[in-house]
């Protein structure tokens, strides 16, 4: 049974996708002549690309081709702030765009589209946000990555998947409290494994939150020696049943390291074109979802990550639409929690 936050969070993303523009289908010929067009402009341009996991197979490769980088959130905005190009192609969502935009606030930040985002964005509104941690001045303000300019210049850390937990575990052991946003799943994981005191934001990810633990168990009786790989950002019943729970960069090393030949794989399948790389021979095949009736029309895939193409991308080369800009004062207050994870994270 749905909360009333989430039928409100859920009619807003549908009607984000009213408004949809996905990219076509092309044959091989015309991706080839796209490709080479983009691979020209980003030298033209003085422009790098980095592309995220979940985003489509093309956008990887173009990134890989032409020196860019493929990763997650965090590694993509790091590797944008050394990377001598003026310009950095964003192939993500927009909270990406901005945490490149903040890191580097001297460079220009393109993304193919603006309208791509993200249902933990949109469910976790500064306005909203504000007030509740107004409501709880004694508790330390920790957002995920995947929030606003403006919720992360609210918050007193910004964490990523990969970090969230050691961060916990670390105000834990401070004897602070927390305010956890926006994402509900991964915060429950983290509360669990770090037993930190925690007040949680009621927001969720559509694609994960979307994978069904008994989808599983009948997946397992098809693929008995398969290797369960979650992130957390899926419901506990799947991290109960996972082999390896973890951040993407962590789900792609468990791919390498662990011994099984096939596995099941509950995060974006964007990820597979990674894991194909780190673990070649191996099967990778997505983890069942809820199905009809769902807001995630997309099977283990985000809707928003599958409208970077390359339509849009060569058309914001040729004419630097779709720029990504983000307030100054902004800049420099979401700027202290992002770093503060950067601190935290070279100490480790
Ligand atoms: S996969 Fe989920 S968390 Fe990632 S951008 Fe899409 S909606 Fe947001």
């Amino acid at each position: 049974m749905l909360n009333k936050k989430e039928i409100s969070d859920r009619v807003l993303i549908q009607e984000h996708f009213a408004n949809e523009h996905l990219p076509s289908q092309m044959s091989a010929e015309v991706i080839a002549d796209y490709k080479a067009r983009i691979k020209q402009l980003l030298k033209e341009k003085d422009a790098c690309l980095v592309a995220h996991y979940y985003t489509d197979d093309v956008m990887q490769e173009l990134a890989d081709e032409t020196g860019g980088c493929v990763s997650d959130s965090l590694e993509m905005a790091r590797f944008g702030a050394n990377h001598p190009a003026s310009t950095l192609i964003v192939a993500g969502v927009r909270f990406m765009g901005e945490t490149a935009k903040i890191l580097s606030p001297e460079k220009r930040i393109l993304m193919p589209t603006l309208e791509a985002t993200c249902s933990l964005d949109i469910g976790c509104p500064v306005e909203e946000f504000s007030a509740f941690c107004d409501a709880h001045p004694d508790h330390e303000v920790v957002v995920y990555a995947n929030t606003s300019a403006a919720v992360k210049a609210r918050a007193d850390w910004v964490v990523t998947s990969s970090i969230a937990l050691k961060v916990a575990e670390h105000l834990a052991d401070e004897g602070k409290k927390i305010i956890w946003a926006p994402d509900k799943h991964l915060g429950s994981y983290v509360q669990r494994e770090s037993g930190v005191e925690m007040l949680m934001w009621d927001g969720m990810c559509i694609v994960h939150d979307e994978f069904r633990a008994k989808g599983v168990h009948d997946m397992r009786k098809v693929y008995p020696d398969a290797a369960l790989l979650v992130h957390p950002e899926s419901p506990a019943s799947m991290v109960e049943l996972a082999d390896a729970v973890g951040s993407t960069s962590q789900l792609i090393k468990a791919a390498q390291e662990l011994p099984n030949k096939q596995f099941i794989v509950a995060t974006d399948r964007g990820i597979f074109y990674k894991m194909r790389q780190a673990a070649p021979g191996k099967e990778f095949i997505a983890a069942p979802t809820g199905g009809s009736g769902a807001t995630c029309r997309s099977c283990a895939h985000c809707p928003w990550m599958a409208m970077n193409g390359l339509e849009n991308l060569l058309h914001v080369l040729e004419t630097g639409d779709q720029e990504v800009h983000v307030d100054a004062a902004l800049i420099e207050d979401a700027r202290k929690p992002l770093q503060r994870m950067l601190d935290f994270n070279a100490q480790q």
